[in-house]
C-alpha cells in the first residue's frame, strides 16, 4: 500500500510500505476514504514532536471503510464507514472511564495520545490504516454525513469544543474572544455558538481570516496588528473585558493578549500548543479570580458533535478550502503549509 512516511525533520515521502494488518484482537483495518492535514503534522515535520520517530506514517484525521475486523470486535463489521478519532483509547482504564481518553493507559498508544504522537501507531495519510481499540476509537458515519464532513470531526471540532469552549465554560450571554482564527480557533467559534454567547470576537493577524470567521459565528472581528485592538474589545464589553478568552495560536504573545482582555472572574482557555515557556502572573490572576485552563483534546464529545452535524446544527463544509487526490498529498502539503498565500484552511484528500 502507499502511505506518507516521516523520514525525520523536514523530510517525508509518498512511499510503498507493507500493508496494514491486524495485530491485536481489538483492531480493525480501514481503507481510507478521506483524510486531511493538520497543523500538528507540520509541527511533527519541523521535529517539534520527538515522540514521532522516522519511519512512522503521518496523519491523525480521517474517515474510511472497515475491511478487516479483529477477533474481539463485535460492534463493527466489514463495510462499515467510520470516523477515526484522533485519540485511540482502550475505553477500559481509569482515565478512559472518566472520558480522559488523551491519557489512556492502554499499551497501544501509551500514554494514550494515539495517532497524534505516534508511538506504535501509524497514521491516516495512507491507503489503509490499522485502528487499535477500534470499538472505542471509531464512530459510524451516518448516511446524512459525508466522509469529508466526517474528517472535520476527527480532531478540530472536538479540540475547539472541549479545550476551548467546555474548559472555558462558555454559557448563554457570555462575550467570548478567540485569539487565532485558524481551523482550531474557528472550531471554537462554531461550537461556542451552541451555548448562546452574546458576542464572539475573532482576533487574528490575518485580515482574511478575521473576515472568514464571520462564516463560523464570529459577530465581531479585530485585526491583531491594530494598535487599538484592546480598546476595541473593552468598548464591546462596557470596559469590563470578556467572560472567556480562548487562545488558539500557541505563542506567548497571544496568551498575553488573552490575559489582557479577560474580565475579573473570567476564564482563559488555552488551546494552543506552546513550544516556548509562558509566564503566568499568578499574583494578577489571583487578585482578579481568573481561571486558566488547558489540555490535550479527549474526543469524548465527538459523538455529540456528530449528532449536531447530522442534524445540520454544525456545518463542517465551511472548513474545507481545497481537495486533492490522496496520491497528490505532497502537493496538498505545499498548499496547506503556505496558508497565508493559498488561503488554505482544511485540505481534504480523497
Ligand atoms: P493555524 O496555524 O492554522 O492558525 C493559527 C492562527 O493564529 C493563524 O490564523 C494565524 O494568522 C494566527 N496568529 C498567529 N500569530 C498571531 C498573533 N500574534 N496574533 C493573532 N493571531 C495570530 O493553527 P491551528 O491548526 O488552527 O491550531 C491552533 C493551535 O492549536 C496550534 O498551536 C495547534 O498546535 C493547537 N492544537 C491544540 C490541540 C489540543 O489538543 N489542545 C489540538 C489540535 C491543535
Ligand atoms: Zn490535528
Amino acid at each position: 500500500m502507499k502511505a506518507l512516511v516521516y523520514h525525520g525533520p523536514g523530510q517525508k515521502s509518498w512511499d510503498e510500505v507493507p500493508d496494514a494488518k491486524i495485530l491485536q484482537p481489538s483492531d480493525v483495518i480501514v481503507k481510507m476514504d478521506a483524510t486531511t492535514i493538520c497543523g500538528t503534522d507540520l509541527h511533527i515535520l519541523r521535529g517539534d514532536v520527538p515522540a514521532v520517530t522516522p519511519g512512522r506514517i503521518l496523519g491523525h484525521e480521517g474517515v474510511g471503510t472497515i475491511t478487516e475486523v479483529g477477533g474481539a470486535v463485535t460492534t463493527l463489521k466489514r463495510g462499515d464507514q467510520v470516523i477515526l478519532a484522533c485519540i485511540s483509547a482502550c475505553g477500559k482504564c481509569g482515565f478512559c472511564k472518566e472520558g480522559v481518553y488523551s491519557h489512556c493507559q492502554g499499551e497501544e498508544g501509551a500514554p494514550g495520545i494515539g495517532w497524534i504522537f505516534g508511538h506504535l501507531i501509524d497514521g491516516t495519510q495512507a491507503e489503509y490504516v490499522r485502528v487499535p481499540y477500534a470499538e472505542n476509537s471509531v464512530y459510524k458515519l451516518p448516511a446524512t454525513v459525508s466522509p469529508e464532513q466526517g474528517v472535520i470531526l476527527s480532531d478540530i471540532l472536538p479540540t475547539g469544543h472541549e479545550i476551548g469552549v467546555q474548559y472555558g465554560k462558555v454559557k448563554a450571554g457570555d462575550v467570548v474572544a478567540v485569539v487565532g482564527a485558524g481551523p482550531v480557533g474557528l472550531a471554537s467559534m462554531t461550537t461556542a455558538k451552541l451555548y448562546g454567547p452574546s458576542r464572539i470576537i475573532a482576533i487574528d493577524l490575518d485580515a482574511n481570516r478575521v473576515d472568514e470567521a464571520k462564516k463560523f459565528g464570529a459577530t465581531d472581528g479585530i485585526v491583531a496588528s491594530d494598535p487599538e485592538w484592546r480598546d476595541k474589545v473593552m468598548a464591546m464589553t462596557d470596559g469590563l473585558g470578556v467572560d472567556v478568552a480562548i487562545e488558539a495560536v500557541g505563542i506567548p504573545q497571544t496568551f498575553q493578549m488573552c490575559l489582557d482582555v479577560v474580565r475579573p472572574a473570567g476564564t482563559v482557555a488555552n488551546v494552543g500548543v506552546h513550544g516556548q515557556a509562558v509566564q503566568l502572573p499568578l499574583q494578577d490572576l489571583w487578585i482578579s479570580n481568573i481561571a486558566v485552563t488547558m489540555g490535550l483534546v479527549n474526543t469524548d464529545t465527538l459523538g455529540t458533535l456528530l449528532k449536531m452535524v447530522a442534524t445540520r446544527q454544525l456545518d463542517p463544509d465551511v472548513f474545507i478550502s481545497h481537495r486533492f487526490a490522496l496520491d497528490d498529498i505532497m502537493d496538498a502539503y505545499e498548499v496547506f503549509a503556505n496558508a497565508a498565500e493559498t488561503k488554505a484552511l482544511k485540505v481534504v484528500l480523497n
